[in-house]
């Protein structure tokens, strides 16, 4: 089964793909993180991304690996784990810059699709529904208001003693934003069969809750096995 969580950045998608993977017993992917791996490869050698022929070399010499660890996602960029610096702001941009460009949305486009044909994942990203996985069994584009996004991401720097300037958030979310919905191969967009939920006013719980309804809406719990009247008495996500 094959679940897709799209939507712009800061929308919760990876907490709550992460979390609804754990719970129905499905492989979660983060496929931002393999576009954040090509630009952090990118960063390590200052590749000019206005060198095609660069980018395209740089890449055929990249090897990207995803495995889970205890549940946990953990990439591999040319054999060695990465994952703090692949958040560094500097690569957030970056990631974004790079993800325009064909060579590396083709270099990513067999690996997500072959990850998802292994086993049950929830598949989280820009376009998972529309472009990577059209025949996904639940398509979820989950979205906020920009201010609500910054306001969350503000809040999570600062558990993590980081003070950034809110403004400087705002902006750089809707330069991702603009950038991810601009760019001419599978820009971000809600796929037509994709259901939107506006968490601007939702907990995490509402959310996950909703999409397990859908699921079970549709049928598909059945399929796994997955008693959801039980679950909804008997416990709390
Ligand atoms: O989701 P995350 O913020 O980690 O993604 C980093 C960047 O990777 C995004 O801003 C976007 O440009 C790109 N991306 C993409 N397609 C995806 C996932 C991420 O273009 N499926």
């Amino acid at each position: 089964m094959q679940i897709a969580i799209d939507g712009p950045s800061g929308a919760g998608k990876s907490t709550v793909a992460h979390c609804l993977a754990q719970h129905l017993g499905f492989i979660y992917i983060d496929t931002g993180a393999m576009y954040r791996a090509c630009a952090l490869k990118a960063y390590r050698s200052r590749l000019d991304l206005e060198d095609s022929s660069a980018v395209q070399t740089l890449l055929d010499q990249t090897s990207i690996e995803i495995c889970h660890e205890q549940g946990e996602q953990v990439l591999y960029l040319d054999g060695q784990p990465v994952s703090a610096e692949l958040r560094l702001p500097e690569i957030s941009r970056l990631a974004s810059d790079i993800s325009k460009l064909p060579a590396c949305r083709n270099k990513l486009l067999g690996l997500q699709r072959e990850l998802a044909g292994r086993q049950n994942v929830v598949m989280d990203g820009r376009d998972i529904g529309s472009f990577v996985l059209p025949q996904a069994d639940l398509k979820i584009f989950l979205t906020a208001s920009a201010e609500e996004r910054a306001r969350r991401r503000q809040a999570q720097l600062q558990e993590q003693g980081i003070t950034e300037d809110y403004e400087q958030i705002l902006n750089e979310l809707l330069y991702r934003d603009r950038q991810d919905s601009e760019r001419k191969i599978a820009p971000l967009v809600q796929a037509p069969d994709a259901v939107l939920l506006d968490n601007s006013h939702l907990t995490q719980q509402e959310v996950i809750d909703r999409i397990l309804l859908f699921l079970q809406q549709r049928g598909l719990l059945q399929d796994i096995g997955y008693n959801y009247h039980q679950k909804q008495k008997t416990e709390r996500i």
